[in-house]
C-alpha cells in the first residue's frame, strides 16, 4: 500500500522525505511553495537530488504535487486566468524536475459567472498550456466538496472537463474522500456504487492519487472541513463523519490499489500531528 501525508516542503524535497519517512510513510505530497500564494524558491534551493536519493535508498515512490489554491482556470478576469495558465506551466514543470508523476489541481471556481462557462474555460486553459509540451505528468483535476461556486463537485463535471481537452492523455483524477463526502456521495454505505459511477462517467484509468481524509460534516453539507481518521469527541479539531471503517474500506479496496493515498487530515496542534498513527492504523498495524 503505498500511503502519505502532505509535508512540509520548507526544507527542500529531501526535509519532505524526511518527514513523511518519520511518519512511516512509503509516499507524500507537497505544495512547491506556500499553498495560498505563487512565491517561489529556485529548484536549485530545494536539495533535488539529495531527496531523490533519500527517496530511493528509504523506497518512497509516487510522491505528489498540488498545485496552489490560487490557481483559478475558471476565472473570466483576464488577469487571474492569464496568471493562472503561466502558473500553472511552471508548476508542471516544478513538479516533474521533484520526479512526481502527479500534479493535483483544484479545477476551478465559476464565480459569478456559470459552472457551464467555468467547464469550457478551464477546458480551454489546459489546452493552451498542454499544448506547449508536457513531460511525463498527469494533470489530476480533483473532487471538490461543492463549496461555493467550486467546479469538480460531481463526476459529470469533472467528465465535461476531461472531454474538451484534445491531449486527455495528460489529465487525470484526484479523488478527495472528505470532498466526495460533502459533495454528496455516500462512500460510507456505499463506496462500491461510489466508485463504479466514477467508473462508468470517468473511467477507473483516470484515477491516479486519493486523498484520505474524514469530515467534519454530514454528507452534502457541502463545506470541505477536514478530520482526522475516525477523530471521536476526545480530539480537539472535532468528529469525522466518515469514520474509521468506512475510510479502511476504500483504502484496501480492489479498485482503488496501486495508487497513492494521501492525509490531509488536520494537525492537533502547531506541533503536533497524528500522520505516523494514521498511516499506521490504516495499514493495520499496532504503533
Ligand atoms: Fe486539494
Ligand atoms: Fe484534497
Ligand atoms: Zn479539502
Amino acid at each position: 500500500m503505498l500511503i502519505g501525508s502532505h509535508v512540509s516542503i520548507s526544507k527542500g524535497l529531501l526535509g519532505a522525505a524526511e518527514e513523511a519517512y518519520s511518519y512511516g510513510a512509503n509516499t507524500f505530497m507537497v505544495y512547491t511553495g506556500a499553498p495560498q500564494n505563487t512565491v517561489r524558491k529556485p529548484l536549485s534551493d530545494l536539495k533535488i537530488d539529495e531527496g531523490k536519493a533519500f527517496m530511493a535508498e528509504k523506497g518512497i515512490s509516487d510522491i505528489v504535487v498540488h498545485a496552489p489554491y490560487i490557481i483559478n482556470m475558471a476565472s473570466y478576469k483576464d488577469d487571474t486566468y492569464t496568471l493562472a495558465k503561466e502558473f500553472l506551466a511552471k508548476e508542471i514543470k516544478r513538479a516533474a524536475a521533484f520526479g512526481s508523476k502527479y500534479l493535483v489541481l483544484h479545477p476551478g471556481a465559476y464565480t459569478d459567472k456559470t459552472a457551464e462557462y467555468g467547464i469550457e474555460r478551464i477546458a480551454d486553459g489546459l489546452n493552451e498550456v498542454i499544448g506547449q509540451g508536457m513531460p511525463d505528468i498527469f494533470i489530476c483535476l480533483e473532487t471538490m466538496a461543492g463549496k461555493g461556486s467550486e467546479i469538480g463537485r460531481s463526476f459529470e463535471e469533472l467528465k465535461a472537463i476531461i472531454d474538451r481537452v484534445d491531449k486527455n492523455e495528460y489529465l487525470g483524477v484526484c479523488f478527495d474522500t472528505c470532498h466526495t463526502h460533502d459533495s454528496g456521495y455516500d462512500i460510507i454505505n456505499d463506496f462500491d456504487g461510489v466508485i463504479n459511477e466514477f467508473d462508468r462517467i470517468i473511467g477507473l484509468d483516470r484515477l491516479k492519487v486519493l486523498h484520505i481524509n474524514g469530515s467534519l460534516n454530514k454528507r452534502g453539507a457541502k463545506k470541505d472541513r477536514h478530520a482526522n481518521i475516525g477523530a471521536d469527541e476526545t480530539n480537539p479539531k472535532g468528529v469525522d463523519n466518515i469514520g474509521f471503517d468506512a475510510i479502511n474500506y476504500i483504502v484496501h479496496h480492489e479498485k482503488t490499489q496501486g495508487r497513492p493515498f494521501i492525509l490531509e487530515t488536520p494537525w492537533i496542534s502547531k506541533t503536533e500531528n497524528l500522520y505516523k498513527q494514521e498511516i499506521a492504523l490504516l495499514r493495520g498495524e499496532s504503533l
